[in-house]
């Protein structure tokens, strides 16, 4: 058997950093050697059900110099991501990032760095497998039925809408298509705002309700029948597949990828 990968944490203590410490920590291809987070009041981070104790920093570099890992996976802020991918492939350590917010320019950055120094890396803004699936379903549909429209459904504490998923579906699916889709007009509106956002005659409609975590409908319309494409996480542990397979790939990689889907394998559709 291949030796473990040696993998930390950044953003460990964070909401989804939690559920990475255990999710890597149950894969026996992994070793979880460590999690950082400035919050760390502790030396330790105790894993549930007697999983052992796993060392805890304030900081990436202390952790990189204390347990020489393989590779970082980043669920922090966009800040702090960009500093732990430059400190991370300093350290020739490949990073495998799932914080969302990082610039076009970021993303070179961390593009040339992971070229210059030979390393895989791996940025994904959606590490769900089902989401990408639905993806790129979505993008193959988009060939042959011209009218869609898109439905998010999320927590109701999230910040932000639409989602940056539905909206890069969206234009997934417009560049798929070649052309944009047939806009559905409706003559008269009597509420505002009803019909939702258009991106390139799709509409998107954000839902927001407690109880909800995070889920998204794609909706085709041709004639005498419709097409819908759903995917939903019930979760933060629905990242933890796709992170895992990023890992074990990175690895194999000298430069940087961006998106699951391309880890997946899953081409332009
Ligand atoms: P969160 O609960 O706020 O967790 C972020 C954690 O990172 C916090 O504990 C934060 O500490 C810590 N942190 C900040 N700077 C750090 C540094 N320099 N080194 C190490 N840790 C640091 O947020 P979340 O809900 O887990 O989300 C984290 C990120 O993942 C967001 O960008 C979110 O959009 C993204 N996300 C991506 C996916 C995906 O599939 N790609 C899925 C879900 C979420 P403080 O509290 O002290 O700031």
């Amino acid at each position: 058997m291949a030796t473990p990968i040696k993998v930390v944490v950044a953003g460990a203590l964070g909401r989804v950093g939690r559920e990475m410490m255990y999710g890597l920590s149950a894969d026996p291809d992994v070793d979880l050697v460590g999690g950082a987070d400035p919050v760390a009041a502790e030396d330790y981070f105790d894993l549930p059900g007697g999983g052992g104790l796993v060392p805890l920093a304030r900081s990436v570099e202390a952790l990189f110099s204390r347990v020489r890992p393989r590779v970082m996976v980043d669920f922090t802020t966009a800040e702090a991501a960009l500093a732990n991918a430059r400190a991370a492939i300093r350290a020739g350590v490949s990073p495998v990032i799932g914080t969302t917010g990082l610039s076009p320019a970021n993303i070179e950055e961390i593009g040339r760095l992971a070229h210059e120094a030979q390393l895989g890396a791996v940025i994904a803004p959606n590490f769900a497998i089902g989401a990408n699936l639905m993806m790129y379903f979505a993008r193959i549909a988009s060939r042959y039925l011209s009218a869609a429209e898109i439905i998010e459904l999320h927590h109701a504490g999230k910040a932000d809408a639409p989602s940056g998923t539905a909206y890069s579906t969206a234009k997934m699916m417009r560049e798929a298509r070649g052309e944009p889709f047939d806009r559905q007009e409706t003559k008269k509106l009597t509420l505002d705002d009803v019909r939702g956002g258009d991106v390139d005659g799709i509409r998107i409609h954000s839902v927001r309700l407690p109880g909800l975590v995070a889920h998204q409908e794609v909706i085709f319309g041709g004639q005498g029948q419709t097409l819908i494409i759903r995917h939903d996480s019930y979760g933060r542990d629905s990242f933890v597949p796709g992170v895992l397979l990023a890992v074990k790939e990175v690895v194999n990689r000298s430069e940087l990828v961006y998106g699951l889907d391309k880890i997946m394998g899953l081409g332009d559709g």
